[in-house]
């Protein structure tokens, strides 16, 4: 029962702070103050009432137009908000055994990857709207998986742990391939930014784990290519540039909830 109560709560908490992460997408880097500025209708300009910008419910009340001028809202709002919701649901659940032994501990914990698991959200609609990763969002990401891997998260022992060498080199060790593919390629074949995001990613995640999302991304990255050919959605040449951040994203979120090492990644596949 509690922990329905603490899943609903945090869903809907989640909702709220989707409903937040839309409006630093579309302030980043724009002269918009993402606080202290009045969120208003991007086509007649009409300042939201509070009732107008409740989280999905709005959106689906006003069925996606806006009440002053009935243009089209963007499907991209109740989208985040939702998946924001999902994201920070499913954090609480993989949390869930800490809460009974350590409540203060779950808290940290949830806020912790609640807060990278934000930044993440926003760099994958920043990327798919913009095809560029934002340095300040993806910088902050790799200070916090640097920070992480000095915090026990297992739950038992010391709170503070000194990394092993291995997950020292592991955000670097990740990165580098990419980082000349990028050199070598001109930017190309992949971004730098992206080369940025698998560094944060294998100081997050460690080695084996870091090489499962690496794996998951790919294979969805080319899935996707596969889908969208076969639906004659895009012409493909050298030039098509599909952001790659959203994938690297989805790749990491799986192989974190999952614990997903590279040897059990593999053994998914031996039947
Ligand atoms: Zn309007």
């Amino acid at each position: 029962m509690i922990d329905t109560i603490i899943f609903v709560f945090i869903f809907l908490f989640g909702t709220i702070i989707g409903s937040f992460l839309n409006v630093v997408i579309y302030r980043l880097n724009t002269s918009k103050k993402i606080v202290n500025s009045r969120s208003v209708c991007f086509s007649c300009n009409k300042t939201l009432y509070w009732y107008e910008m409740i989280p999905v419910l709005s959106f689906l009340i006003q069925k996606g137009r806006c009440r002053g001028c009935a243009s089209r809202i963007s499907h991209q709002y109740p989208i985040v908000e939702v998946a924001t919701g999902i994201v920070f649901a499913i954090l609480a659940y993989h949390f869930m055994p800490l809460l009974y032994i350590n409540t203060n501990l779950y808290i940290f914990y949830l806020s912790y990857f609640v807060f990278i698991f934000s930044i993440l959200i926003v760099i994958t609609v920043y990327d798919m709207r913009h095809k560029i990763i934002p340095d300040r969002l993806v910088y902050m990401f790799i200070f916090l998986s640097f920070v992480l891997m000095f915090i026990n998260t297992t739950g038992m022992g010391e709170i503070f742990v000194l990394p092993s060498v291995l997950q020292f080199v592991a955000g670097p060790l990740l990165a580098l391939p990419f980082a000349l593919i990028w050199l070598i390629s001109k930017g190309t074949l992949i971004g730098f930014g992206d080369s940025k995001l698998i560094h944060g990613i294998g100081w997050m995640l460690g080695i084996s784990m870091g090489l499962s999302a690496l794996f998951i991304s790919f294979w969805l990255g080319a899935l996707f290519g596969v889908v969208m050919l076969a639906l004659k959605k895009m012409k493909v040449n050298m030039k098509t540039e599909i952001p790659f951040a959203p994938f690297l994203v989805i790749g990491c979120f799986v192989a974190f909830i999952f614990q997903l090492g590279i040897f059990k990644l593999s053994e998914l596949f031996i039947f």
